[in-house]
This record gives C-alpha cells, sequence and structure tokens, in this order.
C-alpha cells in the first residue's frame, strides 16, 4: 500500500478537522443527513480546494487522477479520522464520472467544478413506483419544445432531492418506446415551479428520501448526457460507478460501528450472554472477510471490467450490515426499545439498526444480486 500517500491524506485530516470542522466529526451519516448540514458544506469546499474531492477524476478536470488504490486508502483515512460524512456524494461519486465519460467538453466545463466545491449538489432521478428493481420500466416522459426539454412524470426514493440542486433524470423521450429503448438522461435543475419535493419519512424519523413529481419541468435542450434516445448505456454506465472505490474504503466505518456494538454489549452486560459472543465473533470474522474481499474486488476492478465481485460485494456487506443492526440491538437489551429523548431522539445504534434494512434495498437488492450471480456466474436459466 502507498503510506506516502496514506500519510500525507492522514496529515492533511488531522490539520484541518479543527476548530470548527472539530465538532463536525461523525455527523450526517445514513438517517441523520440534516445534521450540521452548512458546516459540512463548508468542510466540502475545504476539501474540494485542497483537492481532496474527486480524486480519481482526469487532472483536466480538477481531479489528481489517483489510483484506486489511492482512493481506497483516501476513503480508510477518511472514516478512521471520523470526518464529516460528505454532503457531495452523489455528484462525486455517481454524476460526475458519467459527465466526465458521457459529457461533451461544454457539460464537462459547465458541471464539473461546481460539484467539486460542493457549490451544487445531485441527486439521481432513475426510481419510479413502478420502477424500481425493473429500472427499464421508467415512465417519466420528456418532450423537446424549442430550445427546451419538458418534462412529466413521477420519481420516488429520491435521496436527498430537498437539499438538491440538480438531478439527473432517466426518462422516456420516444413516445410509445418500451423497456430500455427511448430512454434519455437529462439534467435538470431542481429549484423551479414545475418540481416539487414530498419528504418520506422514514423509520429513523428522518427523511434521507423523497417523492420528486415533475410537471412541465424545464431544462435546456443542451442538458442531455449521451445521445437522446442512449440514456439506457449511460444510466448503467452510472451505477457501474455507484460500487466504487467509497464502497471498498466503507470498513473502516464498519469497524467503528462493529466496535461500538461491542462495547455497547459490554455495558448492558449483554457480553456475558454465550450466544451473543458467538454472533459477536462470527461478526467479526465476517468482518475480516470482507476486508480481503474488498482487496479482491480492488484488483479485479484495476484489471479492467468488474467481474461477479461486485455483486458479491453488494450482497455481502449489505447482509452483514443489517445483521450488525440486529446485533446492536440485541446488545442494547431493553434500551434499544426506548427514545434517547422525546419526541423520537434516537441513539446511534438505534439509528444503525433502523438504517441498515435498507442497505439490502438500494443499490440493487439482494434478491437481484442473487440473479445476476445465478445468471452470470453459475450459468442458471434466467429468473
Ligand atoms: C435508502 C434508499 C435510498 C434510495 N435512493 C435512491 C435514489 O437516490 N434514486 C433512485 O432512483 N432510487 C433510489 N432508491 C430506490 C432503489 O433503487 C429501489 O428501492 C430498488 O431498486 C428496489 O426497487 P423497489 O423499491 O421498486 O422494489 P421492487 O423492485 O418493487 O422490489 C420489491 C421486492 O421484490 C424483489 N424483486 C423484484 N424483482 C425481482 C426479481 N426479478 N427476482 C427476485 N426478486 C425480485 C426485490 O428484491 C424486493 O425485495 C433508494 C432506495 C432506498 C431504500
Amino acid at each position: 500500500m502507498d503510506t506516502g500517500f496514506r500519510a500525507e491524506v492522514r496529515g492533511w485530516l488531522e490539520a484541518n478537522l479543527t476548530g470548527e470542522f472539530a465538532e463536525a466529526r461523525g455527523l450526517g451519516g445514513p438517517g441523520r443527513e440534516h445534521e450540521g448540514f452548512d458546516l459540512r458544506r463548508a468542510w466540502e469546499r475545504r476539501l474540494g480546494e485542497a483537492g481532496w474531492t474527486c480524486l480519481g477524476w482526469p487532472k483536466a478536470y480538477g481531479g489528481r487522477e489517483a489510483t484506486l488504490e489511492q482512493q481506497v486508502v483516501f476513503h480508510e483515512e477518511y472514516a478512521r479520522a471520523n470526518a464529516p460524512h460528505r454532503v457531495g456524494h452523489i455528484g462525486e461519486g455517481l454524476i460526475g464520472p458519467t459527465i466526465v465519460d458521457f459529457g461533451t467538453e461544454e457539460q464537462r466545463r459547465r458541471f464539473l467544478p461546481p460539484i467539486r466545491y460542493g457549490d451544487e449538489l445531485w441527486c439521481q432521478g432513475y426510481s419510479e413506483p413502478e420502477a424500481g428493481s425493473d429500472l427499464a420500466n421508467v415512465q417519466t416522459r420528456a418532450e423537446r419544445r424549442g430550445g427546451e426539454w419538458v418534462i412529466t412524470g413521477q420519481k420516488v426514493w429520491t435521496s436527498l432531492a430537498h437539499l438538491a440542486d440538480w438531478c439527473f433524470v432517466l426518462c422516456r423521450t420516444e413516445p410509445g418506446s418500451r423497456r430500455h429503448h427511448g430512454l434519455s438522461y437529462l439534467l435538470v435543475p431542481m429549484r423551479q415551479p414545475g418540481v416539487e419535493v414530498r419528504p418520506i419519512v422514514q423509520l429513523t424519523g428522518t427523511s434521507e428520501f423523497n417523492e420528486v413529481f415533475f410537471d412541465g419541468a424545464r431544462t435546456d435542450a443542451t442538458n442531455v448526457l449521451g445521445a437522446p434516445g442512449d440514456g439506457w448505456r449511460v444510466a448503467l454506465a452510472t451505477l457501474g460507478y455507484e460500487r466504487g472505490a467509497s464502497t471498498l474504503g466503507q470498513q473502516i466505518g464498519f469497524r467503528r460501528e462493529f466496535e461500538e456494538v461491542v462495547a455497547a454489549a459490554r455495558r448492558t452486560g449483554a457480553a456475558e450472554d454465550p450466544v451473543l459472543r458467538d454472533r459477536l465473533v462470527r461478526s467479526w470474522i465476517e468482518l475480516e472477510i470482507m476486508r480481503l474481499n474488498a482487496l479482491r474486488t480492488m484488483s479485479s476492478l484495476a484489471a479492467g471490467e468488474p467481474g461477479p465481485e461486485v455483486s458479491i460485494a453488494k450482497l455481502y456487506w449489505s447482509e452483514w450490515h443489517r445483521r450488525l443492526g440486529e446485533l446492536a440491538v440485541a446488545a442494547l437489551g431493553d434500551e434499544a426499545l426506548v427514545a434517547d429523548a422525546g419526541p423520537y431522539e434516537l441513539s446511534e445504534l438505534q439509528r444503525l439498526y433502523l438504517f441498515s434494512r435498507a442497505d439490502t434495498i438500494y443499490a440493487g437488492s439482494s434478491e437481484i444480486q442473487r440473479n445476476i450471480i445465478a445468471e452470470r456466474t453459475l450459468g442458471l436459466p434466467r429468473a
């Protein structure tokens, strides 16, 4: 591993996570997106100015052309420092690389710099009430009128739409087209009269995701990524970036959560229970396996095309994390049932339990990952 690079990242984080930013440590995790938002946005700018966002992007667009290994090191050190959860991860991790690969030069110059500094935040408008796992069933439509696209339809589960300035919207631009044909990938400004965002209250009591209604929303005709009608190909490319380096570095955060669960089990006395001890040991072993699998995935990604490792990794970490949430509840014992404070203030471990229920759904549910492994790796007939 690149020890010089690791020391540089660690040193920078130590020197900069000070003053007001020291207060932001750990803020804003899943189910806690509302925490310290302005402060986290200021932190995003600090990171961007120092060149610590968008590490893998080409230098021409403000990146460092960091290797995958360096990106993983960065994410590991970031999690180790318990630095604030990023406000711009959808821009940096999903739409940014898609614009780099599919955008025109003009689109790159327009959209990439504000992503680097967190000046413009993005959300992902794929899922609809009738198009989740079956994404090709997208019904939201857009038509060209003069110099604009006019968009009508509904998206759902749109993470952070309430904070976003822009949305990348998969929509049908060829009337009468079916499945993955006739779709386009539009970049749509969120702050306009034709866009209505309705937050959905989740188990955590917070609203990480939303319904988004487009009713004659508009975007400039130039804001299509890739050719009109070729949106499916672009949309799949974005999904490929979703499982990138940040996911590989996430185990450091998992390890911290695991240690908190162990500490809770010690504190409440649940650690005396032999069955719970077994479950904790098993969980720790699985965490080690996950680390080794991450290294394997990294080598396969570095070698080019991602193989089944990507689906195995998603299935493995999400199922593990959900079980960790269940272990947290067992470790807390009766405490798990009582809110920290009224009306619904949850402790970190209660939140971990509730939010981790979603891990096996987003970014491709466990059932879909198993289908992929069954068909592409085991050669079983299509489900
Ligand atoms: C926390 C969270 C954040 C999200 N953020 C976003 C976002 O920002 N943008 C966005 O566009 N979407 C987002 N999503 C949506 C997510 O991509 C979908 O929830 C997911 O694709 C599943 O779709 P669905 O909810 O419509 O369930 P469905 O597709 O209706 O599935 C229901 C159940 O049936 C199973 N199932 C479906 N098809 C098959 C099959 N062929 N074989 C076996 N089982 C099957 C599924 O696994 C699931 O258990 C988010 C979801 C969550 C939970």
